[in-house]
Order: structure tokens, then sequence, then C-alpha cells
């Protein structure tokens, strides 16, 4: 296998069983022998000739051979008695006390499982408003926000990962100025990524200065006005000093809902690039691009877009097995999720395919690429949903849903494009559609010592060229970049781009390429250096709006005491 060094400690400390003592009593082979067997399971609901072996040891080699990985929880739990393997969940926070302390429980019991919730509090009544059976104030969204936030802290993820969340606002509730400044103090609400849900309506009003209307979540009156311009100024400033709020498009999110009769998407999981309905869940899983590359003969590399449509189909299938094989954590997402059976494969390794492609990410080539490759991936899995669904039945809501004059699909959603945080380490390549973040940096490792880690592409590319050295890497940490280096050649410089070496605009337009071609969305934060305005990220915003994204999240070097990670050092 090729599994690498960093990748196995992820899997000891996190993914391999452990006795009751703490030890690991699991092997990473036995790990993908176990998630594969579990899921190829699946297939005896349909068929019951089902070749489940023959299918298990596909879908072990596709894993395996780091082609295809699913989400962390499926890796965690498949074949384990929590058997709970999505990443994804939204869940709805009604205006009620009873309601909202059932949502908490609700979360508690998903964040256990491993997974993320997103929620939109913008049902609940504003600050101020009356409490009927009391005939005191109600404490507002803000407030209630902090308890989820303290009931996560405690819930440590069954021991393996921090209970993340997503915490949406409307722009037009009337507590939306307290929203947008409550974390302005990087140590508030720690647990949860916050966005504005901006309807298309309110960016024009903002465009052209004008005033837009509040709503009482209750009575939907309109109970005050604000200049929208002052509120999207108010809105950049939070996201310029600490990366929050960002914002999502909620109208965009509704005009993809593949059944609007079941009702609005009002949110998205934790990191944005999943939107569903209350209750809904959904199973991600990522191809790794830099595998589907074929060296010729002259050493380029083109993409084989026969091998990676074998890998798209068989990922579908997968992720379609994962929905039934899936220990819910409620009846009522169990039955949700299975009425529109969405899943979410996207890709991971995109820069490190532009690298050894030569194109530079900050290209017009790389943007009409990954428009060409996302295509690809979205209408060869759909094709693959399809075949499903002559066999396996088409999703129980496909009747209601915009896809309904059409050939039945077994899926309502196919693609979405994950961070990949964890499983772009495990398969040792550049996350989700980022760019790299630094091309070589010091890592601390336990002991204590510190060791260089360079990206593989270039210390190849460097090595071919008898270039590379120790020393030469120094300078690339010490620089943050290869761009200011007299020793590295301009035709490497062009190519070897780092997040802070492109453009902001650059980094909207890759997202709106990926985003044109994915059914769900997609997960980005643009980059910006330390001195980047408030005017810069204005206009990102602008950007992602023209350019048809569902959300931005923007991030400014240097803007939190603690940010995962520094240019030079990581820990
Ligand atoms: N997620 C979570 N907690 C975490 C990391 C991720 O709940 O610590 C959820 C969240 O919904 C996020 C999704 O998993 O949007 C996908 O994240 P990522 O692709 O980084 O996960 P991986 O599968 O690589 O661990």
């Amino acid at each position: 296998m090729k599994i690498g060094k960093n990748a196995i400690t992820v899997l000891e400390r996190r993914y391999l069983i452990k006795d009751e003592n703490g030890e690991v009593v699991e092997t990473v082979d036995e790990l993908f022998d176990r998630v594969a067997g579990a899921i190829a399971g699946a297939d005896s609901l349909y068929n019951t000739d089902a070749d489940r072996q023959a299918l298990a040891e596909e879908f072990r080699e596709l894993m395996t051979s780091l082609e295809f990985l699913p989400n962390s929880p499926t890796l965690m739990n498949a074949g384990r008695p929590l058997g709970q393997l999505s990443a994804c969940f939204v869940l709805p926070v009604e205006d009620s006390m009873e309601a909202i302390f059932e949502a908490i429980k609700q979360a508690a019991l998903i964040h256990k499982s491993g997974g993320g919730t997103g929620f939109s509090f913008s049902r609940l009544r504003a600050s101020g408003s009356t409490v009927k059976t009391t005939g005191g104030v109600a404490s507002g969204p803000v407030s209630f926000m902090r308890v989820f936030n303290m009931a996560t802290e405690a819930v440590k993820q069954g021991g393996t990962r921090r209970g993340a969340n997503m915490g949406i606002l409307r722009v037009d509730h009337p507590d939306i100025l307290a929203f947008i400044d409550c974390k302005k103090n990087n140590a508030d609400i720690t647990n949860f990524n916050i966005s504005v849900g901006i309807t298309e309506e309110f960016m024009e009003a903002a465009i052209a200065g004008r005033d837009y209307a509040l709503y009482d979540p209750r009575t939907r009156q309109e109970v005050g006005r604000l200049n929208a311009k002052e509120v999207f100024d108010r809105i950049v400033d939070g996201a310029w000093r600490n990366g929050e709020p960002g914002i999502i498009f909620l109208d965009r999110l509704n005009r993809d809902n593949v059944v609007p009769g079941q009702g609005q998407i009002e949110s998205t999981n934790p990191c944005g690039e999943q939107p569903l309905l209350p209750y809904e869940s959904c199973n991600l899983g990522s191809i790794n691009l830099v595998t589907v590359l074929r060296r010729m003969d002259d050493g380029s590399f083109v993409i084989d877009y026969d091998k990676l449509g074998r890998i798209v189909k068989l990922a579908v299938h997968f992720l379609d097995n994962v929905i039934d094989v899936n220990k819910y954590p409620l009846e009522i997402i169990d039955k949700t999720t299975k009425a529109t059976r969405k899943i979410g494969l996207g890709v991971m390794g995109w820069a490190d395919m532009l690298l050894r492609m030569g194109i530079p990410y900050n290209s017009e080539a790389a943007v009409e690429l990954a428009g060409r490759v996302m295509g690809f991936i979205t209408e060869t899995g759909r094709q693959e949903s399809r075949e499903l669904a002559r066999a396996r039945g088409s999703f129980p809501l496909f009747a209601e849903s915009i896809y309904a004059d059409g050939e039945p699909l077994r899926n309502a959603t196919v693609t979405t494009i994950a961070p990949t945080g964890t499983l772009s380490i495990l398969a040792g390549c550049s996350s989700g559609v980022e760019p790299v973040f630094a091309f070589a940096y010091i890592r601390n490792v336990m002991d204590g010592t510190e060791m260089i880690e360079v990206n593989p592409v270039l210390k190849e590319v460097l090595t071919e060229r008898g270039l590379y050295s120790d020393e030469l890497m120094k300078k690339v940490i010490e620089a943050g970049s290869l761009q200011h280096i007299d020793e590295i050649p301009d035709d490497i410089k062009r190519v070897f781009v780092c997040s802070h070496d492109i453009s902001p605009l650059y980094h909207v337009k890759m997202q709106a390429a990926f985003q044109q071609h994915t059914d769900n969305a997609v997960s980005k934060t643009v980059n910006f250096t330390h001195d980047a305005t408030r005017e810069d990220v204005a206009e990102v915003y602008l950007q992602a709006y023209r350019l048809g994204c569902k959300g931005v999240t923007i991030y400014r070097d240097g803007s939190r005491d603690s940010q995962v990670l520094n240019i030079g050092h990581v820990k």
C-alpha cells in the first residue's frame, strides 16, 4: 500500500480500532478490509446473488490505491457497532424552549458519532420580544448559539473528533447585527463557523445603497429597516478582522433544491459544502486526482479520463451503499436521508495535479480545466446514479423532484467538494481544490525534534533538475514562497505558486469554475495576505456573487491568534 508515514500516524491516533487500554488492535489493511466488506454488504439488499466478495475486493482496491476515500466517519465507524457513517447533518431549530433543547440533544448525539451539524437560527424570535408563557423577554438567537456551543464543547466526538457546527442567520432577521459581531472576540463561540444567509435582493440593495426590511420571524411583519450597504460593510469588516462571518447565498442554494416541495434549504454543514434540508444527512467521498494522471513518453502528464470514469462509477456505487449501511443517530434522519439519497462525491489533490501538468493554478488554463474535470465527474456520476436507479429504483421523492421529467436518478445530488482535511493527509495530496499553502515547512515531531517537509512534486522536479538541497528548502521556508528566490528558475516559479502568490480573484474564479459543475457546493477559503484591505475583501464578495458561487469564506493571514496553518511552521 502507498500510504505514507503521516497518514499512519493519523490512522493510529484516530481511526484504527483500539482496545479498552487504548492499544491499537487493528492494522491499516484490516481497516480497509473492514470498511470495504461493510459497504459491499449493501448490494445483497438488491440482489441475492450479489458477489459481495468481489465487490468488497474492488472497494478495498479503490481505497488502498488512494484513488478514492470516503469521509472520516465511514473510515472510523463502518463495520463497527456505532456504524454512523456521515460527515454532514442539518437540524432544524424551532422557536420554543422544548425544540431548542431537543436540537441540542440531537446535535450531541451526532457529534458523539463523528458528524458535523449545521443550523439556521432564523426561526428564533428576536431578542427583546416577549415570551408568552412567562411574560419575560426572549434572549434571541445569539444567546442560544452560546448554549449549543457549550454543549458541543462538552461532547468530545466519541474520542475521535470535536464537534463542528455551522450557524446561519438570515440577513433580514432583527438580530442580524448582533449575529455579525458574535465572533468578534476570537475566544467566543469557537465550535461554530458562522455565515450570514444572504439573498440576491439584499445584494442588489447593497450594491445600490438602498434600505432593506427586517422581519419578525414569527409574524413575517416588517419590524425595521437597515441600510444594506452598511450591513454589507459590517459583514466585510468582521471577515477582514478574523474570517467570521462568512456568507451563503440562500436563494442560490434553493434554486438547486431538488425537492422544493419538502421545504426550504436554510443551512449547510459546518464547512459550507453541503446544503441540506432539515434532518437530512449526507456522506461524502473524494477522488485523489493525482492518481488519474498518466505519464507520457516525453515525461509530460495527461489525465486518464477512462480511469477517472471507472473510479467515479465505483465511488458512486460505494456512496450509495453507505446510505443503506449507515446507522443513523435518529429515526427521522434515517427517513429523511433515504427519501433523497444525496451523496457528495468530490476531489482532492487538484493543486498537485496542476503542478504535475505544469499548469499554474492562477491561469485561465487551470480555470478551464477545472470545469472540464468537474463536468466530467458530475456527468459520469449521474450516469452511474441512473444505472443504479434502473437496478434499485430512483430516490423515493424523485416524482416530485426537479428531475421528474427526465430519466430516473438514484441520488438527488451526486457531487460536493469537501475540504478533505484528514483525507488529504491520508492520501498524501493537496486538500480539496485548494492551492498548496506552503511548498516547504517545518513540522514539529512528537519527540520535540523538527523536520523539513517538502511538497513531493516540487522535490521531484527540483531533484530531476539537480537543484534540490536542504539549504534551498530552508530559504523557501523562510520566504514562504518560491517567487523571490534567485536559484529557482522562472519556469518553475510560474507553476509552483502557493496560496499567497495567487490573487484572491483567482481563488474565487477557481471556486466558481468548480461550483458550476457541482450539484452541492464547494468548500474553499479565499486567502488574503495580512496587508489586504476591507475593500479587497468586499471586492471578492462581489465577485463571488457575480460568478455564481453559493457562498464565500475568506481568511486574512495572521488575523487569528492561532490558525491551523502558518507559513514556515506547523504543529
Ligand atoms: N467535520 C466535522 N468535524 C471535524 C471535521 C469535519 O464534523 O473535525 C465534518 C463537517 O461537516 C465538514 C465535513 O466533515 O464539513 C467534511 O470535512 P473534511 O472533508 O475535512 O473531513 P475528512 O473526511 O477529511 O475528515
